[in-house]
């Protein structure tokens, strides 16, 4: 199984980033849920159930092969809580052992020693987790209290980046705390991000005055690439929308536990095509094709992946592609389309 080092992970990085600008054929960044079961319940979340089995590896592994085949940069791992799968590892062995770069999205809980050796052994390349408060309460148990441990963990034996990002807006009983969590992430060594949380539907929750003032107050703090790809979030924080080519379903894809492509975790169900049948077709139309939820819309990944091709292609309605490209797909997917554009 491949290690991780920096140095490794600098340059595969490197490549990818070439490659991402020098062609817009493939995916940038996937998101795949291998368990939709997680150990918490936070009230805001619709993520999550406390019922599913974890996928079968063979089904994972088929599924990471196929993104592999489609000439994916990097894939991160995502839930539910995905340390809850009991072969996480297999599933990053094998997104490295294709070359691409292997992330994991966690509540944190499951940071033990060995878990993070494991995870060390398996190539895991950047791990990133949410912390929503200081001390749990009724909306939320992922607490710094809770985790300051795990964190320390992290610190001494993980290989692989982390970052630690804290939010503000609707489910947050104290937006002070947001910066408590950002200083504790910088003195472990990590980096810190801010996201602003959003609705069912990917779309900004307005933020209190106080609320703002934290917000700008951590990022300016935060890591250097955060200000690079994360100023969108400026204009909603300030009430206003933001102009840009959401790519979901192209440069960037979320597939679910039952191996559906959807845009994105918010989007859940469109296209509604299963990764297995999913073709360079699908993702040219998602690629040209705007999104009616972009101007407010608070995903914090996809709008990085699409920083990548802002200054090209143009996007046009789904009826306008269906009209210019109609020969070129299924009928099925035509129908599916033109369904979803009425
Ligand atoms: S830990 Fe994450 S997946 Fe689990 S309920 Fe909370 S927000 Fe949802
Ligand atoms: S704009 Fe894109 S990322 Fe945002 S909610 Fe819509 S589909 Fe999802």
């Amino acid at each position: 199984m491949p290690r991780a080092s920096s140095f490794s992970r600098f340059t595969r990085g490197v490549r990818h980033t070439v490659r991402a600008f020098a062609s817009t054929r493939h995916p940038v960044l996937v998101h795949i849920v291998p368990m939709r079961r997680c150990n918490l319940s936070c009230t805001y979340c619709n993520e999550y159930d406390k019922t599913s089995d974890p996928v079968p590896i063979g089904t994972m592994l088929e599924r990471i092969d196929k993104l592999a085949a489609f000439g994916t940069s990097v894939v991160t791992i995502s839930g539910g809580e995905p340390m809850m799968h009991p072969e996480i590892y297999g599933i990053i062995g094998r997104i490295r052992h294709h070359g691409m770069i292997a992330g994991l999205i966690s509540n944190g809980y499951y940071f033990q020693p060995d878990k993070i050796k494991r995870l060390n052994e398996a190539g895991l390349d950047y791990l990133q987790i949410s912390i929503d408060n200081v001390t749990p309460d009724d909306v939320s148990k992922k607490s710094l209290k809770v985790l300051d441990a795990k964190l320390v963990n992290l610190q001494q034996h993980a290989r692989f980046k982390v970052n630690i990002n804290s939010v503000v807006g609707g489910g947050v009983a104290n937006p002070e705390e947001a910066l408590i969590i950002a200083n504790r992430a910088r003195e472990l060594g990590f980096s810190s991000t801010v996201g602003v949380i959003h609705d069912g539907d990917g779309l900004l929750k307005g933020l209190t005055p106080r609320e703002k003032e934290i917000y700008k107050e951590i990022k300016q703090k935060g890591a250097r690439s955060y200000a690079r790809w994360n100023w969108f979030q400026d204009y909603l924080v300030d009430g206003g929308e933001y102009d840009w080519r959401c790519r979901a379903g192209a440069r960037y894809l979320y597939i679910d536990e039952n191996g559906i492509v959807s845009w994105c975790s918010q989007q859940r169900g469109t296209p509604g095509i299963p990764l297995m049948e999913y073709t360079t077709a699908d993702m040219d139309r998602e690629y040209h094709t705007e999104k009616w939820c972009a101007p407010t819309c608070t995903i914090q990944c996809v709008h990085q992946v699409g920083h990548l091709d802002a200054w090209r292609h143009p996007q046009v309605s789904l009826a306008e592609y269906v009209k210019r490209n109609g020969n070129g797909l299924s009928k099925e997917t035509v129908a599916r389309v033109l369904s979803s554009d009425q």
